[in-house]
């Protein structure tokens, strides 16, 4: 069985991490999608809400498991018995930082981290953009999957 970890905050799921995971789908027996709770980080969707938009997005995908998660990303990992972290890359500044962590992590645990770069078409999207769109009533919706939907914040 060939399953892989994606962590992240999804916060909310956007198009990037939609296009990453479909794209993983044929590439392992299952996908578990993380969904991290740091208590240093300030959210604007609770851990439910979060998860909630990403199962309701793959309630047809047999594959894909939606987890919460703490702690180091590695020790999550064998306690599901994952033998990938899969990751997006959008930039050269994202190679950088993630370059960093997948050596790390590799070197702590022999996990591997299998990237898959971004489709151009949603390349530019993340999560702090479609936040700032939300508190200040932009259009945001072409950025998001429709299952990230809530009345107000
Ligand atoms: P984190 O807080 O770990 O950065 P995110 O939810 O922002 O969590 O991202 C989780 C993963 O999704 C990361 O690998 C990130 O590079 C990837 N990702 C985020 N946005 C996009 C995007 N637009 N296209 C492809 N991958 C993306």
């Amino acid at each position: 069985m060939k399953r892989a970890l994606f962590p992240g905050s999804f916060d909310p799921i956007t198009n990037g991490h939609e296009n990453i995971i479909s794209r993983a789908i044929p590439l392992f027996d299952e996908i578990v999608i993380g969904v991290g709770i740091n208590s240093e980080k300030q959210y604007m969707f609770s851990i439910e809400e979060r998860i909630k938009f990403i199962e309701k997005n793959f309630e047809n995908h047999s594959k894909i498991k939606v987890t919460p998660y703490k702690g180091l990303t590695i020790e999550y990992c064998k306690s599901i018995k994952a033998q990938f972290i899969l990751r997006g890359l959008r930039s050269l500044s994202d190679f950088e930082y993630e370059k960093s962590i997948a050596d790390i992590n590799i070197e702590l645990s022999g996990i591997d981290t299998v990237f898959l770069f971004t489709s151009p078409k949603t390349s530019f999207i993340r999560s702090s953009l479609v936040r700032e769109l939300i508190r200040n009533n932009g259009n945001y919706k072409s950025l998001i999957p429709s299952s990230v939907n809530f009345s107000s914040k």
